[in-house]
């Protein structure tokens, strides 16, 4: 493909589309349609009630679900109609240009925290190893952890260990990170350090869809919030609306019974 033949896109064009994602486990209608788009440098946030599906959207958009129906489309790329077979290469084509961030950071206990950052693009994406080491270095300074990168993750605090989980996710330098309720295993006083970090990346201009029960969180980083409940986004706008003034009854119930 020549440069010529590169697809136009403006800065306007959406760097994610979902569209009418369905999803059911057996009997259960986990999915009955959601629709969601992300621009880039905005950060989305998925709130609702437990069960309403927020996590099987986030995995469903970097292939670690693949919805029933609904069509999935990622800048320069194709559009993937789930309707259709899903091959593994489309799901791992997902997969890659986007990192998701566990609610249990996921490290590997028996490498140190240097070897799990550097796993990702050494070792999966097949980045000069110097490189790799030199990118990990930068981005541990950054979350404040540059004495700890000799440290195996049971020598860490449960924050330290998630910004290691956050750090290894950034050196995948994916398009988009996905967070599924990142702080939802810490203990309280560890929550705000991890927050902080997520604030700043995306203060940075970083693309993030976010799942969290944080709403102060989600009031303050958030440029656009969904309301999920049942498989369907109920309500969705901007964090000041939202919060302030939801137009449904199920959203005033949901705000009303967490904060
Ligand atoms: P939320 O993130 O809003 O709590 P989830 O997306 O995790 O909701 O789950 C929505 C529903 O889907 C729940 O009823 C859950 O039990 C069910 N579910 C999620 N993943 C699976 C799975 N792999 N197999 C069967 N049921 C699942």
């Amino acid at each position: 493909m020549s440069l010529d033949d590169r697809p136009v896109r403006g800065d306007h064009e959406a760097l994610l589309t979902a569209r009418g994602l369905h999803k059911s486990f057996g009997e259960n209608e986990v999915l009955r349609g959601i629709d969601l788009t992300v621009h880039r440098g905005e950060v989305v946030v998925l709130i609702g009630p437990s069960g309403s599906g927020k996590t099987t959207v986030l995995r469903s958009l970097n292939g670690l679900e693949t919805p029933d129906a609904g069509t999935l489309t990622v800048e320069g790329g194709p559009k993937i109609d789930f309707a259709d077979r899903v091959t593994k290469s489309t799901r791992f084509a997902l997969r890659d240009r986007s990192a998701m961030v566990f609610q249990h950071h996921n490290l590997f206990p028996h490498l140190t925290v240097l070897q799990n950052v550097i796993e990702g693009p050494w070792r999966v994406q097949g980045r000069p190893k110097a490189e790799a080491v030199d990118a990990a270095r930068g981005l541990l300074a950054r979350v404040g952890l540059s004495d700890k990168e000799n440290a195996f993750p049971h020598e860490l605090s449960g924050g330290q260990q998630q910004r290691v989980g956050i750090v290894r996710a950034l050196a995948l330098r994916p398009d988009l990170l996905l967070f599924d309720e990142p702080t939802s295993a810490l203990d309280p006083e560890l929550v705000g350090e991890v927050l902080l970090v997520i604030k700043e990346l995306a203060d940075e201009g970083w693309t993030m869809v976010v799942v969290t029960h944080e709403l102060a969180f989600a009031r303050e980083a958030a440029d656009h919030v969904l309301f999920l409940d049942h498989g369907v986004v109920v309500e969705e706008g901007p964090p000041e609306r939202l919060f302030t003034a939801p137009a449904h009854e199920r959203t005033r119930r949901f705000l009303a019974r967490i904060m």
